[in-house]
């Protein structure tokens, strides 16, 4: 009778399916894009949320594919139909997450990665406390210049604030779960991936599934 009900409880407390959203952040030049599209590459449990933006493409970047490119009055108009998990400026133009893709890919038991800066992680971090935040970080500041410069694809200026901007994003650098290094590009995207395996295994993300197997432990202890 015992094992029958044992059994009837272990279907009824099976474990969540859904998804985890996993923020990674990193200074500018430091890599985390080609992290991202090589750990999308290599694993399809992911999904990479596409982000809004109101600065102009890169040569090379595809609308609907890099970001979804638009004018700050229908960025604004987003904010107000509150389309957006999060957004924040930076450097000047707006850049957010569109609810609807998020919700959606949780749902349907993806890991979702947003590719986001610190402002959005930290606003992430406190409407979702299960979400895991990483930041990916360069081996040193010289190789992070050198990248920045080596990408050919800003000005002397830009490359000045993105520098200028990692020097802010430092200081909140604590405030993330772990860090990876984007020394060798198969380690750090290896290590990335089984971060976020390690994370799902986090009581605070099976809140509900221990919860019921406390009830269903209480219940059989007592023999009901
Ligand atoms: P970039 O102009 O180099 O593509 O992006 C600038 C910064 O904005 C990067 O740190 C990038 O991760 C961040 N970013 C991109 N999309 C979003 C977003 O949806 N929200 C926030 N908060 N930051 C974003």
């Amino acid at each position: 009778m015992i094992i029958i009900m044992t059994m009837n409880k272990t279907i009824s407390s099976m474990r969540s399916k859904k998804g985890i959203l996993v923020v990674v952040s990193g200074f500018s030049g430091a890599g985390k894009g080609t992290v991202m599209k090589r750990l999308l590459q290599k694993y399809d449990n992911y999904a990479l949320s596409i982000s809004m933006a109101t600065r102009s493409p890169r040569p090379g970047e595809v609308d609907g594919r890099d970001y979804f490119f638009v004018s700050r009055d229908a960025f604004e108009e987003k904010i107000a139909e509150g389309g957006f998990v999060e957004y924040a400026q930076y450097c000047g133009n707006y850049y957010g997450t569109p609810k609807a893709y998020v919700e959606q890919q949780l749902e349907a038991g993806k890991d979702v990665i947003l590719e986001i800066e610190i402002q959005g992680a930290l606003k992430i971090k406190e409407k979702f406390e299960t979400a895991l935040l990483v930041f990916v970080m360069p081996p040193s500041v010289e190789e992070l210049e050198r990248r920045l410069i080596g990408r050919g694809t800003e000005t002397p200026e830009v490359i000045r604030q993105r520098l200028s901007r990692a020097d802010e994003e430092a200081e909140g650098i604590e405030n993330y779960d772990y860090i990876v290094i984007n020394n060798q590009l198969d380690a750090c995207v290896e290590e990335l991936n089984q971060l976020i395996i390690t994370a799902h295994n986090a009581p605070i993300r099976n809140k509900e599934f221990i919860q019921s197997i406390k009830e269903d432990l209480k219940q059989l202890s007592k023999g009901e």
